[in-house]
């Protein structure tokens, strides 16, 4: 990562505030498109605790667009079953399906170890020459006029003491990705909706010194014991510290009414709980013990003026659906097509309204699911548990204990179609083949605006106007079928997709989500014009004129 210069009076096009995984995912998604990125992040080290353990299907595809293979990587790793959750009794209460492939083309969950995996973000930002990584600094002030934003930082008081060196930086525009005490989001003026629920939990970071899931006797790898008398998660932590060895392991225990959390955290209680699990100090490294509070809340407006917020900044939601980082990762990948637009002059300002409007929405459907798997499992009291365990067993055995698929979400209103299948949604991916290449969609076509035709030319589908959009966006048409000069639907996966939703073209967008599905080429140009508004498009030449 290289010092830049001022031009134009700007000394970079984006100031990512915060270094944890979303800005610096940011900051690779700008800086790889050749804007000037400068990271600003408080501590000087990194930060080597786990928080994260696992991601889902649309994280590992956008990993993937870094070159990150989720199925390979051995930084990174997958249970072959189910996720259970069970009473004080060990009777299956509820199973989710995280063993199917998923629509996106990939593995339903991952698990991995955060740091591992911020460590390996940074090191693909370091090999960007135009992001600057300026570690020690932390943003203290911001004032905005129309043209950019001028932000005030600091040496970090916490580390070089009360009187460190200050100095101002301008960009054209400020991201917000410094977590959940966020600045910029202070700075801004924006208020937090919160739904005033939260639980304090213990959570315990083993590393084994043995196969613990094979050691366990047919118990589950990632699971969830809703016993009342202390309600605990037992979940993978990703790979272990040394390649090819043992794997870490999480654990995490309610702490109950009327205990301290202070007591729990020490670690001689991390053993006594530990103990009927099979972990001592003799087998086991306790690589960190600590009591979070769990809250659930978002902040109420996700963009003002030239200023984003993301990730924690954002939005704060209890890990049991292990959906907060991943929706910081949506985030980054949202804020960066619009930001990438805007700074190529492709598209107006205005574009940026939608993504709080398809963010806030999509992140609050997880807040709520998380929510609700903590009230499942956040019962302490025997009766209540009780009631609880006869109904979703009930259910459970209704269902044939069919386990339960991973819900779909829909973004909020914005730069998609409504009243289009399958739009708001992420597109589903398959095999393809295309120019002696064999892989997912995504690696052999690329990712962007892409639009397909299933057996039919999408480019000679739209007006010649919409071509030069489409064009202008660097998008591309992409015609599905099984001749040589085709993309060849090897599985037929987004073939029947399409079938099944009744649609011959798709509109997929930069971060994978549907723009529109049309039938007919009347319906494809009523649809796409309707895109290229909610783009703010036509402003890109006042835009490009700033
Ligand atoms: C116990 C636990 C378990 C979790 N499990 C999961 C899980 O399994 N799956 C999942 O998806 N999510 C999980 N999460 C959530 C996930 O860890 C967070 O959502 C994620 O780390 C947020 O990333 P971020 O980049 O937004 O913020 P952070 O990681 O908090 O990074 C923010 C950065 O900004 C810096 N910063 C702050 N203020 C300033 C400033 N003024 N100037 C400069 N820099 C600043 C900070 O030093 C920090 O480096 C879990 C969280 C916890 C606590």
């Amino acid at each position: 990562m290289a010092l830049m210069g001022k031009t134009d009076g700007f000394d970079t096009d984006v100031a990512v505030i915060g270094a944890g995984p979303v800005g610096t995912l940011l900051a690779i998604l700008l800086g790889r498109r050749g804007h000037k990125v400068t990271l600003v992040e408080r501590w000087t080290t990194h930060y080597a605790l786990p928080r994260a353990v696992t991601y889902d299907h649309e994280i590992a595809r956008i990993f993937a667009s870094l070159g990150i293979d989720s199925e390979t990587d051995p930084a990174i790793s997958f249970h072959d079953e189910l996720y259970f959750w069970k009473n004080k009794d060990r009777k299956d209460l509820q199973i989710v399906d995280w063993q199917s492939q998923s629509a996106s083309g990939w593995r339903v969950r991952y698990w991995f170890n955060q740091p591992m995996m911020e460590k390996r973000l940074l090191a693909i930002a370091a090999g960007i020459s135009n992001i600057t990584l300026m570690r020690g600094w932390q943003g203290i002030g911001l004032e905005q006029d129309a043209t950019g934003v001028t932000l005030s930082l600091q040496r970090n008081p916490e580390e070089v003491g009360p009187n460190g060196e200050g100095r101002t930086l301008r960009a054209r525009f400020v991201a917000g990705t410094d977590g959940a005490n966020s600045f910029v989001r202070e700075a801004l003026g924006i208020e937090n909706e919160d739904k005033g629920y939260f639980f304090d939990w213990l959570i315990l970071d083993m590393i084994p010194h043995f196969d613990y899931v094979a050691s366990r006797n047919g118990e589950p790898a990632q699971w969830q014991l809703c016993d009342p008398k202390r309600p605990t998660t037992i979940v993978p932590g990703g790979p272990g510290p040394i390649p090819g060895g043992p794997a870490r392991r999480r654990w995490e225990f309610m702490v109950l009414p009327g205990e301290s959390a202070h007591d729990l955290q020490r670690p001689e209680r991390a053993w006594e709980l530990l103990a009927p699990w099979g972990l001592s100090p003799a087998n086991a490294e306790l690589e960190r013990s600590a009591v979070y509070r769990f809250q659930a809340r978002w902040a109420k407006q996700w963009n003002k003026g030239r200023c984003l917020i993301g990730g924690d900044a954002a939005h704060l939601m209890p890990p049991f659906a292990g959906e907060g980082m991943c929706a910081g990762v949506r985030d980054a990948v949202a804020m960066a097509w619009r930001l990438n637009g805007i700074l190529e002059g492709k598209l107006g300002l205005n574009v940026l309204d939608s993504y709080t409007s398809e963010r806030i929405e999509h992140a609050k459907h997880y807040i709520n699911f998380s929510q609700e798997l903590g009230q499942i499992i956040c019962i302490a009291d025997d009766a209540v548990a009780a009631d609880r365990d006869a109904r979703m067993m009930a259910d459970l055995a209704a269902r044939n204990g069919t386990p339960v698929p991973t819900d779909i979400c829909r973004l909020g209103v914005g730069a998609w179609c409504e009243d289009s299948a399958h739009a708001g949604e992420l597109s589903v991916q398959g095999i393809v083949e295309a120019g002696g290449k064999r892989d997912r969609f995504d690696q052999v076509v690329g990712q962007g605006w892409v639009l397909i035709g299933h057996g039919a030319d999408a480019a000679s589908a739209l007006t010649e106007v919409q071509r030069q959009q489409l064009a202008q966006l660097d998008g591309m048409a992409v015609r599905l079928g099984d001749s040589a000069d085709e993309v060849r639907d090897v599985e037929g996966t987004i073939g029947h997709w399409l079938d099944r939703i009744d649609a011959k073209y798709v509109l997929i967008r930069p971060d994978f989500y549907v723009a529109l599905t049309a039938k007919t080429p009347a319906m494809l140009q009523s649809r796409f014009a309707r895109v290229m508004d909610a783009l703010d498009l036509t402003r890109a030449p006042s835009m490009a004129a700033e």
